[in-house]
């Protein structure tokens, strides 16, 4: 097996026709690193200098040249999207599929595996269920709650973040110090850390933390267990290695040794995790950890035109606490980086919804386009943009899909049905929809269970025949508890695809659904069908459970040519022919909540971020800014961030916004003497008002979300409500109706369902 660098060195030596296909487009540097197959090798380099691809081609090159089977090689990504495209990738490198690569994939995925294996040396049973960051929080509240703290002066999010910090350096409750525990409820913080690890292990389950840390002390504790993994993995790859955290390096470490076949690749310049835990100073120290280690440094960029790099060096020139890289490339002159300035983040939709309209006519994919965002909730602007004018879209990043409540309602009946004593999910349900079973009744089940020793789930089932509990909630829960019976055995012959549909159907779900009228609930509704298509994809209930509890991309329907829509932080490590970066306004990016935290560090992140943003276009990069935006539901003007007034002038073209045909704001500011420092923070605002008694007739009103623009108007000018007596309206909830009183604004409607309701004329219009 054992195959030194030097003869790898005189393999590579060959005449061109003898050696691999794969290693014949690589440069001098790339070559040394995917030729050094033994020993530490750190790769450290900028963007898209091929880190990526050195890694994969040194993965098939370990196969090709046989050096180790694919059961011995762990390979840790980002994402489990990268996993299956590295993959890919190596598939068409040494041809065929890459059969048996079980150590492939995120370091979750790849402590899941790992504890599942083990689960009893972690006192847990195999199935344990991953609990996700709702959940936790759950549990850590009646963690606080049963040490009789007050929830308010100890915040158990506060608790949380704290466990989630402790967990990411690698401490077991027994670890922390003390100085560290003071940060919670004086001192008492460690205490509640091992009281909440404590019902972890009794509900079975364990959090992503544990996914990680519980190997560690696995491993740490059983000199058998870790040799059967140091004699296993016979070379480690790590990519994006700048954003491991201490956890993840002492694992890497306890895996690694004393053997160290151990190939990390990353970018100081890229490190943006720093706020998860993330500790740049490992790969800084790779050197420290693993003496001898081949250090090799990539400058050649294949990925972006030289006015994408040049702006992009630009800028994070401005950060001071970095190792200076140069990056060149021999990529043909391209466009110059665009700033395109907008009225709002309905303009910015617009204007980019046009311009990805233009690229199929130009014979170029959607796919070969990307939206990175700041922070999910710009998505929706453009989510509601793209669907209005049937432009193909995917949202990628992010637990968001499965972190819709329906979705998590109807996981929660699953994990029930799955695993009985899942107690979180079970409280989540027991009474979604509302069949009687309210705060009073929960709480006999707690008190129940608690005396018995038992799950919710078990106590339930014994109240619900008992006299205990009597009335609504008894004949409710014994119908659920009947229901769980008949999905448990059910579950034993039909596809996992019927039951969940059964499931949702029996336990009255998908019915309460069907009766809200709200907006939302057509929505929520696709939402579960599509979570229902989504199980098609696995094998059995426990696969599909457990992919959603590790996925970090939400995949919806991967197929088909379609613009991305992802956050910057999702994006690390893909690259796209263009990219639109947009809302570059401050506050917004570089995020103030970042900067209020950690001063001048988080605004060092956000520059790094910025640069991760910038250096994933190959042809084309285009950052906007909007004028004002509305977070948390109110309008703020907004000013660019400086991270545009950083960017290297020449290599920037600046665009004005028109508007594309609607109504052109910055006209009608300026015939109205409106200025962007009167249009402040509300629809209070008297910037606001003015705004809105400036409008005339036939002239748009600046755009703002309806219902809150017509209460403006309707507070302001009381005339306007305009509704009398008699008259036939309809309401966006309620239906049609009959005003039977008005007052101002304030008007009672009798609809036709016989109700009668107190609405505002805002949210009516004339039937
Ligand atoms: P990042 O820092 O963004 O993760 P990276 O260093 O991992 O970037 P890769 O994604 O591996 O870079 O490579 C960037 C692009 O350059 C890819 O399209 C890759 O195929 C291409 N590339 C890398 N090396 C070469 C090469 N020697 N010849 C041609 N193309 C290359
Ligand atoms: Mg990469």
């Amino acid at each position: 097996m054992s195959h030194s660098f030097e003869d790898a060195l005189s393999e590579a030596a060959l005449p061109a026709s003898g050696e691999p296909a794969y290693l014949k487009g690589l440069n001098p540097h790339q070559r040394e690193a995917v030729l050094s197959q033994d020993g530490p090798v750190l790769v450290l380099a900028g963007a898209g200098t091929g880190k990526t691809r050195v890694l994969t081609t040194r993965l098939a090159h370990l196969l090709h040249s046989r050096k180790a089977y694919p059961g011995q090689i762990l390979a840790v990504t980002f994402t489990n999207k990268a996993a299956r495209e590295m993959k890919e990738r190596i598939g068409m490198l040494i041809g065929g599929v890459v059969e048996g690569m079980q150590w492939l994939g995120t370091f979750h995925s790849i402590g899941a595996r790992m504890l599942r294996r083990h689960a009893e040396l972690a006192g847990l049973k195999s199935n344990f269920t991953i609990l996700d960051t709702d959940d936790q929080l759950r549990l850590i509240k009646q963690v606080v709650k049963a040490a009789d703290l007050d929830e308010k002066r100890h915040p158990p999010r506060q608790l949380a973040a704290l466990i989630d910090r402790w967990k990411n350096r690698g401490w077991l409750p027994a670890d922390v110090p003390n100085g560290e525990a003071y940060g919670y409820a004086a001192g008492k913080g460690a205490l509640l850390y091992a009281a909440y690890q404590q019902r972890l292990l009794d509900l079975n389950t364990a959090d992503f933390g544990d996914l990680l840390l519980a190997p560690i002390k696995i491993l740490r504790e059983n000199p058998d267990v870790l040799e059967e993994y140091r004699r296993r993995f016979v070379y480690m790859l790590v990519d994006e290695y700048q954003d491991t955290n201490i956890a993840q390096h002492q694992w890497l470490k306890l895996l690694a040794d004393p053997r160290h076949n151990i190939c990390c690749v990353g970018d100081d310049d890229q490190s943006i995790y720093g706020w998860r835990g993330a500790e740049v100073d490992n790969i800084l120290s790779f050197e420290r950890d693993y003496p001898g280690a081949k250090v090799v440094r990539l400058e050649r960029n294949y990925r972006s035109t030289p006015e994408i790099l040049s702006a992009a060096s630009g800028l994070i020139k401005e950060n001071r606490g970095r190792h200076g890289k140069t990056l060149w490339t021999e990529a043909a002159e391209g466009d110059r980086v665009t700033v395109l300035s907008v009225w709002d983040a309905e303009e910015e939709a617009r204007q980019i919804a046009d311009e990805l309209e233009l690229l199929p006519k130009k014979g170029e994919r959607l796919a070969s386009a990307a939206i990175l965002v700041r922070a999910s909730h710009q998505m929706r602007e453009f989510e509601e943009r793209f669907v209005a004018v049937g432009l193909p879209y995917r949202v990628i990043g992010g637990p968001r899909f499965y972190e819709r409540q329906e979705i998590r309602d109807a996981l929660a009946y699953l994990r029930v049905v799955h695993q009985g004593d899942d107690d979180l999910a079970f409280e989540r349900i027991v009474n979604k929809p509302k069949r009687g079973i309210g705060d009073k009744a929960l709480q006999d089940i707690q008190t129940a269970a608690r005396r018995m020793g038992v799950s919710l789930g078990m106590a339930a089932r014994r109240l619900a025949d008992s006299d205990e509990i009597t009335g609504k909630a008894r004949t409710s829960l014994r119908q659920l508890m009947d229901g769980f019976d008949r999905w448990r055995i059910a579950a034993g012959s039909l596809p996992h695809v019927d039951l969940a549909t059964l499931v949702l159907e029996e336990s009255g779900y998908v019915e309460m659904w069907q009766a809200d009228k709200s907006v939302e609930a057509e929505g929520r509704l696709e939402n579960l069908k599509e979570l229902i298509r989504s199980m098609e994809g696995f094998e059995n209930l426990q696969g599909f459970l457990e992919h959603v509890s590790l996925v970090m991309e939400a995949e919806q329907n991967e197929t088909g040519d379609k613009v991305s829509i992802m956050t910057l932080h999702g994006a690390k490590g893909l690259e796209f022919d263009t990219v639109f970066l947009p809302g570059w306004e401050e506050g917004l990016f570089p995020s103030q909540r970042s900067m209020d935290e950690n001063g001048l560090a988080g605004l060092e992140e956000e520059r790094r971020l910025a640069y991760v943003g910038i250096t994933r276009g190959k042809k084309r990069v285009q950052i906007s800014h909007a004028a004002n935006r509305r977070t948390h539901g109110l309008w703020q003007s907004a000013i660019p961030s400086r991270f545009v007034s950083e960017l290297p002038p020449g290599a920037v073209e600046l665009k004005e916004g028109l508007g594309g045909g609607g109504f052109n704001a910055r006209q009608g500011f300026s015939e109205n003497r409106w200025s962007n420092a009167d249009f402040s923070s509300s629809y209070d605002s008297p910037g606001w008002k003015r705004a809105q008694s400036n409008v005339r007739p036939g002239m748009q009103r600046p755009r703002a979300p309806l219902i809150e623009a017509q209460a403006t108007i309707v507070s302001s000018d009381p005339d306007s409500a305009g509704f009398g007596r008699g008259d036939e309206v309809l309401h966006a909830k309620f239906g049609r109706g009959k005003v039977t009183h008005a007052d101002g604004n304030k008007l009672t409607v009798r609809f036709q369902d016989g109700s009668e309701k107190k609405v505002i004329a805002a949210f009516l219009n004339r039937a």
